[in-house]
């Protein structure tokens, strides 16, 4: 499956079964988006191929360590390796293909956007589960080792 920036600068490969995905609500997540959630998954490292424009990507760090990578040209939020995990964090919105997809985990809903409605029967958090328990969340059962 093909992922690409708004621009088309940054694209990239994901081989293998999709896993699910989350949505993120917090106020870090709506600065990056510009929306009331993010849309993302994790794929496993060995799944991910960058096709082109690696050297377009530029990356902001907050002191707190939250990251965000993103398009230099274009200003699309792009993948990024997180740290010591095998695993990219990628968000959705980029990929060329929506179907078979499906959100089944709702973060940070403590601090949502007063206006941001969430609906559908995913399971929610009032905050962060551990990185272990929401990637076993997100892999298909048949994938969690
Ligand atoms: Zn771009
Ligand atoms: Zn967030």
């Amino acid at each position: 499956m093909i992922g690409k920036c708004l621009c088309g600068a940054v694209e990239f490969e994901v081989a293998g079964e999709m896993p699910n995905l989350y949505q993120c609500h917090c106020s870090l997540c709506r600065k990056t988006t510009g929306a009331a959630a993010n849309a993302a998954t994790f794929i496993e490292q060995t799944h991910f191929e960058w096709l082109s424009g690696e050297s377009s990507i530029r990356s902001y760090v907050k002191d707190s360590g939250f990251r965000s990578d993103f398009c230099g040209c274009c200003g699309s939020p792009v993948p990024n390796l997180l740290r010591d995990t095998g695993l990219y964090f990628l968000p959705v919105g980029l990929l060329e293909e929506t179907k078979g997809f499906q959100v089944v985990q709702h973060l940070y809903t403590d601090s949502k956007a007063h206006w941001d409605v969430i609906g559908g029967s995913a399971e929610q958090h009032d905050e962060m589960p551990s990185l272990k328990a929401l990637n076993e969340a997100l892999q298909h059962s048949s994938s969690v080792s």
